[in-house]
C-alpha cells in the first residue's frame, strides 16, 4: 500500500482526552480513533493488526475441533430472565425497543449458545460439541480508562462445548489450554504469560485465566517461577502455594487477563433443560466448558508491551505490513522496487509521500513496521538499499537483487 493513500495521518503529540499509553500510541499512529471512554473505531492499519491477531485465533481454535459462527448482539431480556442474569449480571448495556420490549445488548452468549444446542443435541451421538464467535460484546465497565484493554465496545473470540462427561470435558479443556499456549507464543507472548489458577465456581475447584505480565496490568498474580504457573490474588487467601509444586516462594507482578477458560458443568444445561440420551437410553444433563479470548485486549496488551519512546514495535506475525519502503527523493526506483517486492507477495507499505527524510524517519519509528528500508540517491549509486530492523539501531546496505531474492 502507498502511505500517500492511506486517509490517516501521525499525530505529533499524544491525544489529551486519553490517558493510558495503548491507546495514546495506537492514536498517535493512526490504528484507531476514540469515540469514547472505551469506545474506537479500529482504522485501515490497525484494522490489519487486528484481522492478523484473528487470523491465529480462528487457526488455532479450529484445530481443536470447533466451529465457528456468529450469534447476534441485540438479546431479549427474556433469554436472560432463564438465568436470573438479566438482574445479576451487572455490567449489561440494558435498552427497550419501539414494542416496549426489553434487550441487553451481548455481554457473554451462555443464554444464547445453550438454547442453540439444544436444537441439535439430541443423543450422545450428536456430541462433543464446540462452537465459538468472534463477536463484539458490549458491557457497561465503570472504569473504562485502560484504552483497548477495557473497552466498553470491545471484541471477543467465545467459545462454548458440549460433553456427554466430566471427563470429556476435562480432555476437551486440555486441548483449548494447549490452543490457547499456542496463539499467546505466536502473538509474541508466549515468555510472559501465565496460565493463572482463579476461582472456578460450582462445578471446578479452579478456572484458569491467562494473565500477561506487565506493569500496565489492572490484575495482580503470584508466580511460581519453577513451574510458570501463577494465582489470581483473588485467590490467594484460600490458595497461597503453587497448585502444581506447592512452592510458597511466590513473585507477585502485575498482568492483564488475556483469556480464561471456564468448566461450566451444568451451570447452565440445568436452567435451558439440555440433556442428551445415553447409550443405554437415559436421559442426562449436557457438561459444559467455555473459553473466551479478547482479541481487541491483546492488541492493546501487545502494545504496552512492544514499544519504545519512538513508537510501536510489532512482532511479526501480527505486524499490519512488514516492509516499510522509504523513498528519499529517488521516487521511480523505488517503486520499481515496490512493484517487484508486492509481486513476490511481501506486504510493504511505501512511503512516497512528498515530506521530509526525518518525517519519514520519525513516522517509521511510530508505525513500528519489523522491516525498514532506505531509497536514496545515495543507496541507489551502489545498486543497494539501507535495510534496517525496528528496534536496532544499525542500518546494513544490502544489494537490491539481494533484497528482493530473500523473498521468492
Ligand atoms: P475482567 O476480569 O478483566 O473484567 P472478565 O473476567 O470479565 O475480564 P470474561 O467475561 O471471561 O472476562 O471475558 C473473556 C475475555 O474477554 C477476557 O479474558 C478478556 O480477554 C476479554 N475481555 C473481558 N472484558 C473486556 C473488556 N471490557 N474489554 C476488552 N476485553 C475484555
Ligand atoms: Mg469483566
Amino acid at each position: 500500500m502507498k502511505q500517500s493513500f492511506l486517509f490517516t495521518k501521525t499525530l505529533k503529540d499524544a491525544p489529551k482526552d486519553e490517558t493510558s499509553l495503548n491507546a495514546q500510541t495506537l492514536i498517535r499512529a493512526g490504528f484507531i480513533d476514540k469515540v469514547g471512554a472505551g469506545i474506537y473505531t479500529f482504522l485501515p492499519l490497525g484494522l490489519r493488526v487486528m484481522d492478523k491477531i484473528l487470523k491465529v485465533i480462528r487457526e488455532e481454535v479450529n484445530s481443536t475441533g470447533a466451529q465457528e459462527v456468529l450469534m447476534p448482539a441485540l438479546l431479549p431480556r427474556e433469554v436472560w430472565e432463564t438465568t436470573g442474569r438479566w438482574e445479576n449480571f451487572d455490567a449489561l448495556f440494558k435498552l427497550t425497543g419501539s414494542d416496549s420490549r426489553e434487550y441487553a445488548l451481548g455481554a457473554t452468549h451462555e443464554e444464547i449458545v445453550t438454547p442453540l444446542a439444544k436444537k441439535y443435541i439430541f443423543s450422545y451421538r450428536e456430541l462433543p460439541l464446540s462452537i465459538y464467535q468472534i463477536q463484539t460484546k458490549f458491557r457497561n465497565e465503570k472504569r473504562a480508562k485502560a484504552g483497548l484493554i477495557r473497552g466498553r465496545e470491545f471484541l471477543m473470540k467465545d467459545q462454548y462445548s458440549f460433553h456427554v462427561s466430566q471427563e470429556d470435558l476435562d480432555e476437551y479443556y486440555e486441548k483449548v489450554k494447549a490452543a490457547y499456549y499456542r496463539i499467546y507464543e505466536r502473538l509474541g507472548l508466549g515468555e510472559i504469560t501465565y496460565l493463572t489458577y482463579a476461582s472456578g465456581g460450582a462445578f471446578s475447584k479452579y478456572s484458569h485465566e491467562f494473565q500477561t505480565v506487565t506493569a500496565a496490568g489492572e490484575d495482580h498474580i503470584y508466580v511460581c517461577d519453577h513451574c510458570k504457573v501463577a494465582i489470581n490474588r483473588e485467590i490467594i487467601d484460600e490458595q497461597n502455594a503453587c497448585p502444581v509444586c506447592g512452592n510458597t516462594e511466590l513473585r507477585e507482578d502485575k498482568a492483564i487477563e488475556v483469556g480464561n477458560i471456564f468448566k461450566l458443568g451444568t451451570r447452565f444445561s440445568t436452567p435451558c433443560n439440555l440433556k442428551f440420551t445415553t447409550a443405554e437410553g437415559n436421559s442426562e444433563e449436557v457438561v459444559m466448558g467455555c473459553y473466551g479470548i479478547g482479541p481487541s485486549r491483546l492488541l492493546g496488551t501487545i502494545v504496552e508491551i512492544f514499544h519504545d519512546e519512538k513508537g510501536l514495535k510489532w512482532p511479526k506475525e501480527i505486524a499490519p505490513f512488514q516492509v516499510h519502503l522509504l523513498s528519499l527523493k529517488s521516487d521511480e526506483e523505488a517503486e520499481k522496487l515496490y512493484n517487484r517486492l508486492v509481486d513476490a507477495g511481501v506486504e510493504v507499505l511505501f512511503d512516497d509521500r512528498d515530506v521530509s527524510a526525518g518525517e519519514k524517519f520519525a513516522d517509521a519509528d511510530l508505525l513500528g513496521i519489523p522491516e525498514r528500508i532506505v531509497v536514496s540517491a545515495k543507496t541507489l549509486a551502489e545498486d543497494s538499499v539501507e535495510l534496517k530492523l525496528r528496534g536496532q539501531e544499525a542500518a546494513e546496505k544490502i544489494k537490491i537483487e539481494a533484497y528482493v531474492q530473500r523473498f521468492i
